[in-house]
């Protein structure tokens, strides 16, 4: 049979070793790599991917002394005591044919921590607890030796290689821009001294490993931030990066201060490899392309095209472990993709929780959330096809229950079916067609357009009830007035919307709107860049340019009652975007606001004493949900055993990752 994938499945010969593929499985901060006593958990969770046929996998970062801590007391590769508990990380990965690397980060300024160091004594714009001490240069030449230690130790470990973190703008980043460097010593004052710092680091850490062990360098090929490095600065590295014996070049895209998105599911995939093919002309090393990559099609495209030699994805194997296997064995459409949502990855990890995934809440939770065979088969009906009835539905069937899952709509989805109509949503389409795709596979009876009543349940050992919301429609005069219309009247029934609207509440769903009120589905890769001010001029230095901003297709008043700035509840890495795209089209936002009346007029508010009439056409209410749970009382009544999950159990604080997680617990459990 011919590999679907040929590029993407061919093996790279690095000289000393061999990857069985090109995929990497890229660095992500688990929060598992912060207490030794997680390690089980981490091997169990790094086992898993290399046995769904990553070549490569690369740890979260570790840092090479307590100055790079990123968290005090996180995680540190500086003793051979600690070294030799990574065996069972390393023996796990290998036991599976996969080869690891560990990752060495020094955090720099984005040190959460007293004892932070940098290269000057500049603060960082999104990290807390001041400036941080500059480092002397004694102690940046120590620095340099303690990347050099850590890296034997992780050859000590048994790891096949280290990542020498060197973008997203931690310490090696800031070494090289005059942004964070004013230093007058030997590392700074010039591009050239800047260099110094990432090439000695490589230099010192081959020396330390040997030849036969993989020394990979993760380079920011777009800072996306004032004052940074020019392109041919960027070019000059990485040919000193070759030179000082690294063995690949990893890519990485933006700061984390930039204000710019770079992994957000309204990034275009792909968006950032044309980067990767202008590094490719510059070395002859093997360089890999980073970012927005979550499907194998994607990832063959780019390989095929010769921009990159390998692909690095992270989030996709949080969402399935069997991703590669899945490829290879021609079962694409069995992927669980990422969707970029970042609302259980990354959003916890900023908060310092453990990181999982919105669509497969098993992740990071490998020895704890097991999905066994079942040994007694149940028969149970789902009602309500939403992500919690899907996910419910096809764990169960997967286990071995009988399952009939009931949907009142025409097609299965739920409010998922609304979010893929969002500009810059469309990945949550991916998760329909998995969820799909999983039911058929699973056997599970599929009932479509069909309103489930008791006397269609009553017969099963157990009904599990994710009948999901309604639009909360508040008490307001005139609410019942021809301008008004709910989100999902907007989203799902396309009821027509006039130029001068006011979207009432401002949660995720009144951000989704407004978006689907201004742009497009489907924007263009320079389109999107040109929004965001993204230039691939060689002249221009971080990738900056000017915005380009399109005039806006209608005129939104966003408008909530609470008096903080709006969205401030939306997702921490996420929340952000939506609120600098809604800005930059010219939305008002208001807060603190009441509403007094709606009528011909418009939409009658109050705001700091002051009345005002918005003369709007449409009204659109997104102020929130309640659950619709109407079976649940008359099937227990009818002594069946019955559970609420997803928004029919809780529609406070609606949320897919709660509803999915949830819902997976429970067909671990019956
Ligand atoms: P929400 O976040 O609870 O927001 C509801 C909004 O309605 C709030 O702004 C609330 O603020 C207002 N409101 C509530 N009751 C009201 C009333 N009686 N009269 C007038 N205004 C009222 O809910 P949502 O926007 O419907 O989103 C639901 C969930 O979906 C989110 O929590 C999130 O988990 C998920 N979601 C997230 C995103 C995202 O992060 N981008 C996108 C879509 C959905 P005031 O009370 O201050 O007016
Ligand atoms: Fe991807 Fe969202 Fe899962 Fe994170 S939580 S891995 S972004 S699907």
């Amino acid at each position: 049979m011919t590999s679907p994938y040929p590029h993407l499945l061919s093996p790279l010969d690095l000289g000393h070793t061999t990857l069985r593929n090109r995929v990497i499985m890229g660095s992500m901060h688990t929060g598992m790599e912060d207490r030794a006593k997680h390690i089980p958990e981490l091997a169990a969770y790094f086992a898993e991917r290399a046995e769904g046929g990553v070549a490569l996998s690369v740890t979260g970062g570790y840092a090479p002394n307590r100055h790079g801590w990123l968290l005090p007391f996180g995680s540190l590769m500086t003793s051979r005591k600690l070294a030799d508990k990574h065996r069972l990380i390393t023996d796990a990965v290998h036991e599976h044919d996969g080869k690891i690397a560990l990752q060495i980060l020094h955090a720099g300024r984005y040190g959460y921590h007293p004892f932070k160091r940098a290269a000057s004594n500049i603060a960082s714009p999104i990290t807390p607890l001041g400036r941080p001490k500059a480092m002397s240069t004694k102690e940046v030449d120590q620095t340099v030796d303690d990347f050099a230690a850590s890296a034997k130790l992780a050859r000590r470990a048994g790891y096949d290689g280290v990542e020498i973190m060197g973008s997203e703008g931690y310490l090696v980043n800031q070494m090289l821009t005059a942004r964070t460097n004013n230093r007058t010593d030997r590392w700074g004052g010039s591009a050239e001294n800047r260099m110094r710092f990432p090439v000695e680091i490589v230099e010192r850490v081959r020396e330390a490993v040997g030849d036969d062990f993989i020394v990979m360098y993760r380079m920011s090929l777009l800072d996306l931030v004032d004052d940074a490095q020019s392109w041919d600065e960027t070019a000059e590295l990485a040919r000193r990066i070759e030179a000082a014996g690294a063995s690949i070049i990893n890519t990485g895209i933006g700061w984390h201060e930039a204000r710019i998105p770079t992994i957000v599911t309204s990034v275009p995939r792909a968006a950032f490899a044309w980067t990767t093919a202008k590094l490719k002309d510059v070395v002859d090393l093997p360089v890999v392309a980073s970012n927005r990559i979550n499907t194998p099609e994607t990832a063959e495209q780019i390989l095929a095209d010769g921009q990159a030699d390998l692909i690095s994805m992270a989030r996709p194997f949080l969402a399935d472990a069997e991703f590669v296997r899945k490829a290879e064995e021609g079962r694409a459409d069995e992927i669980n993709t990422c969707i970029a949502c970042n609302q259980a990855c990354l959003d916890h990890t900023f908060v310092n929780k453990r990181a999982s995934c919105m669509v497969n809440p098993r992740a990071c939770r490998e020895t704890e959330l097991v999905l066994l065979p079942t040994k007694t088969v149940k028969r149970v009906a789902v009602v309500g096809a939403g992500p919690a009835g899907l996910a419910a539905a096809s764990e169960l069937a997967h286990r071995g229950h009988q399952v009939e899952l009931f949907e009142e709509q025409a097609e299965v989805g739920g409010q998922f079916r609304l979010a893929m109509h969002i500009p810059g949503k469309e990945e949550f389409r991916e998760t329909l067609r998995y969820y799909t795709r999983r039911l058929e596979l699973g056997g599970v009876k599929l009932h479509l357009g069909r309103r489930a009543g008791v006397e269609d349940l009553a017969g099963f050992d157990d009904v599990i009830i994710a009948t999901g919301v309604e639009p909360r429609i508040p008490s307001l005069p005139g609410i019942d007035h021809p301008k008004v219309v709910d989100y999902q009247q907007v989203i799902r029934d396309r009821v027509p919307v006039g130029e001068r609207v006011a979207v009432m509440g401002a949660g995720g769903i009144g951000f989704d709107v407004s978006e689907f009120l201004l742009h497009d589905v489907d924007e263009s890769l320079e389109h999107w860049m040109e929004r965001w001010g993204i230039s691939d001029d060689e002249e221009d230095r971080g990738g900056l340019a000017t915005k380009v901003k399109a005039p806006p297709r209608r005129q939104i008043h966003l408008l909530q009652r609470k008096t903080s700035s709006l969205g401030k509840g939306l997702g921490k890495t996420s929340g952000w975007v939506h609120r600098t795209t809604l800005k930059d089209s010219g939305v008002e936002m208001v807060p603190g606001v009441t509403y007094d009346k709606i009528d011909d007029e418009g939409l009658h508010i109050t705001v700091d004493d002051e009345a005002r009439v918005l003369d709007v056409d449409t009204i659109v209410l997104c102020t929130g949900q309640e659950s619709v749970r109407d079976l649940a009382e008359p099937l227990e009544q009818a002594g069946v055993s019955v559970h609420v999950i997803g928004g029919a159990d809780v529609a406070v604080e609606l949320d897919a990752k709660r509803a999915i997680k949830q819902a997976t617990e429970l067909a671990a459990a019956l």
